[in-house]
């Protein structure tokens, strides 16, 4: 029985089921296996879930595949504005940064804000030139262009909707990207990291870099990366709702993860999930919408990679 276990999410905006072919099937599969076993062998090698959920997100956003870093969707402005958090649950250490541009990992941009600031949250032009002083890595503006994605907000730009990457249309495949650890004390992490939503408003902030809201690591509890609309993970504060219904109620993980997605989140006409683990090294991975990319290496030492439910 291996002590510790992890999970990665690439987002609950998956292709509908008749668009995906096998071929892009093998390459989400891949990339999300790619992300499992570069946290898994931080975790197997005795190291921290905060290193461990760090270094997941980073594959993760280095791939085109995903709304995260390489892959970051299009604003309303034809730019990438992206957002990423991460919390350490052994001590509720957090970090987050959004509205970033040009940052090729902003969950490492988090990370810094965390260990070397005296801030959680940073925005904008202040989260940047932080970013310059950290020496966090810039790249240029084609780095983060993608032909499909420009293609899918092109569809939308003249238009006021923004778009979950999501299965509402054939074309919004891509998806936050997250982590979720428990290393070999016990010890519970968080990261997520996205673009937003095509077509979003300049200035707008989803959960993802909120801390409660997209994002929430608790040793006492769980640690949870949400994905969805996050207009309502805003709302229904959902990380740290999971964590709550544990604390104060005593939900099981399972318990707690799927009242939130399925009853209070959908009560609000939320959609989307979470992918949460305990300090047991359990995992859960509920989600409303019709599939959630997702992987994880479970207390057991099982390994699981699906997208639809
Ligand atoms: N939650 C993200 C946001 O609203 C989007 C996503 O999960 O794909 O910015």
């Amino acid at each position: 029985m291996s002590k510790f276990s992890l999970a990665v999410h690439g987002g609950a905006g998956t292709l509908v089921k008749g668009m995906m072919t096998p071929e892009l099937e093998v390459q989400y599969r891949d990339a999300l296996k790619a992300a499992l076993d570069v946290g898994v062998d931080v975790l197997k090698n005795g190291g921290t879930a905060i290193d461990a959920v760090e270094l997941a997100v980073v594959s993760l956003e280095d791939s085109h595949l995903f709304n995260a870093g390489k892959g970051s969707v299009f604003t309303a402005e034809g730019k990438h504005e992206m957002d990423a958090s991460i919390m350490d649950g052994s001590n509720l250490e957090a970090g987050a940064a959004s509205l970033l541009a040009g940052i090729k990992n902003p969950v490492s941009l988090a990370r810094e804000i965390m260990d070397n600031s005296d801030h959680v949250f940073l925005a904008g032009d202040g989260a940047i030139e932080f970013a310059k002083l950290r020496a966090v890595e810039i790249k240029d503006d084609d780095y983060f262009f993608d032909r499909f994605r420009f293609e899918q907000w092109q569809e939308i730009k003249d238009s006021d909707t923004f778009q979950l990457d999501h299965s509402l249309k054939k074309d919004s495949k891509f998806g936050t990207v997250g982590a979720v650890a428990c290393d070999q004390n016990g010890n519970l992490a968080a990261a997520t990291s996205t673009g937003g939503m095509t077509n979003k408003r300049f200035g707008r902030i989803g959960d993802s870099p909120v801390i409660g809201a997209g994002t929430y690591a608790n040793n006492k509890t769980c640690a949870v990366s949400c994905t969805g609309s996050g207009e309502f993970f805003i709302r229904g504060v959902v990380a740290y709702d999971v964590s709550c219904l544990m604390e104060y109620k005593g939900f099981s993980l399972q318990e707690a993860a799927e009242e939130v997605i399925h009853q209070r989140l959908k009560g609000i006409n939320g959609d989307g999930g979470l992918i949460a683990c305990d300090s047991f090294g359990n995992i859960a991975m509920p989600f409303n919408t019709e599939g959630m990319y997702r992987a994880s290496y479970d207390n057991s030492g099982k390994e699981s990679i699906a997208i639809y439910s």
